[in-house]
C-alpha cells in the first residue's frame, strides 16, 4: 500500500478542510480518480520524469500523477488549499508545492535545466495566455497535457477551412505537433461547468522556430485574423501588401482561414525579410 492509498477521498479531503469552489479561480473540480489517472496515463509520464502541475486545487490529479512515480511540482495560486495539499505532500515526497500565479511563475528555475512535462486541469481564464507563454517563451515543456474548454481545444487543433482555424491553431500548430486526446463532458467536473471539455496533448517539435520569428508569426497572424473574411492583399497592406504575399509563395486573393500554418511562415520570413 502506497502512501497515497492512505488519503481520504476527494470529497471527503474537501469537506474536511472546509473547500469548495470559487469561481473567481476557474475551479471546476475532477473528484473522479478514473479519469485523473486516464489524464496522467494520457500524459505519458512516469518514474523518470519530472511534471509541473498548474493548479492542483484539490489534488485528484496531481496523486494520479504521483501514482506514476514522476516527480511533481505543483503551482497553486488559492492559498486556501495549502493544508489540505500538505497532507499529500506529507505522504508523498516527490511532490513540491508552490503557492503562486502560474502566469509569472519561472518554470526554468523549477525544472532546474532538465526537461519537464506540463499537465494541468487549466483554469480557463488563464489557460489561453499559460500556452502562448509555453509555446513562445524562453522555457519549452518537453510536452503539455492540457484540459482545456472544447471550444478553445478545436481553436488549438483544427486546421485551415476549419471554423474554428485562427491565429491560436497557426501559432500552437508552427511549434507542436497538437492532438485532442480525451473528451469530457461539463458533468465530469465539480461544479459542472457551462460547456464541455476536452485535454490536448501539444509535443514540441524538434526545430521550434527562433523567437524572432515567433514573433513576426505573431505580427502576421493578428494582422491576416483580424480581418478573416477580407483578401490577404487588402489585410496585409500595412505590413507589405501583394509583394509580400507574392514573396512568400502565396495567392494574394486567399483569406487568411485556407492558408496553412507553413503559409504563415513563409509570410513571416517575407515580412522579417522585407522590414
Ligand atoms: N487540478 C484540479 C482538478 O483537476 O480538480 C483543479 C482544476 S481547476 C479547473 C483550476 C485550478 O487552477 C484551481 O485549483 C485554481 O485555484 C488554480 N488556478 C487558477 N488560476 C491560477 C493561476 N493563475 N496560477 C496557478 N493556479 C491557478
Amino acid at each position: 500500500m502506497s502512501g497515497l492509498d492512505t488519503l481520504p477521498s476527494l470529497r471527503d479531503a474537501l469537506e474536511s478542510h472546509g473547500l469548495w469552489a470559487k469561481k473567481a479561480f476557474g475551479q471546476h473540480f475532477l473528484l473522479d480518480l478514473n479519469v485523473t489517472r486516464k489524464i496522467a496515463r494520457l500524459a505519458q509520464v512516469g518514474e523518470s520524469d519530472h511534471v509541473i502541475e498548474v493548479g492542483p486545487g484539490p489534488g485528484g490529479l496531481t496523486r494520479a500523477l504521483l501514482e506514476t512515480g514522476a516527480k511533481v511540482t505543483a503551482i497553486e495560486k488559492d492559498e486556501r488549499f495549502q493544508p489540505l495539499l500538505a497532507e499529500v505532500a506529507a505522504v508523498a515526497p516527490s511532490l513540491t508545492l508552490v503557492f503562486d500565479d502560474a502566469l509569472k511563475a519561472d518554470e526554468a528555475a523549477i525544472a532546474g535545466g532538465q526537461p519537464a512535462h506540463i499537465v494541468s486541469n487549466l483554469p480557463y481564464n488563464v489557460g489561453t495566455p499559460l500556452l502562448i507563454k509555453w509555446l513562445t517563451g524562453p522555457w519549452t515543456p518537453a510536452s503539455m497535457t492540457l484540459m482545456f474548454q472544447r471550444e478553445v481545444a478545436d481553436r488549438i487543433t483544427e486546421g485551415p477551412g476549419d471554423d474554428a482555424y485562427g491565429r491560436l491553431a497557426v501559432i500552437v500548430q508552427a511549434t507542436c505537433r497538437a492532438q485532442r486526446v480525451l473528451d469530457a463532458p461539463a458533468r465530469a467536473f465539480t461544479p459542472p461547468p457551462k460547456v464541455d471539455s476536452a485535454v490536448v496533448r501539444l509535443e514540441p517539435h524538434v526545430e521550434r522556430p527562433s523567437a524572432e520569428r515567433l514573433d513576426a508569426l505573431q505580427q502576421i497572424t493578428a494582422a491576416a485574423f483580424g480581418q478573416r473574411r477580407k483578401m490577404l492583399r487588402s489585410s496585409l497592406k500595412l505590413m507589405g501588401g501583394e509583394s509580400l504575399i507574392l514573396d512568400a509563395g502565396i495567392d494574394p486573393q486567399a483569406r487568411a482561414e485556407v492558408i496553412p500554418v507553413e503559409g504563415f511562415l513563409a509570410l513571416a520570413d517575407a515580412w522579417l525579410a522585407h522590414r
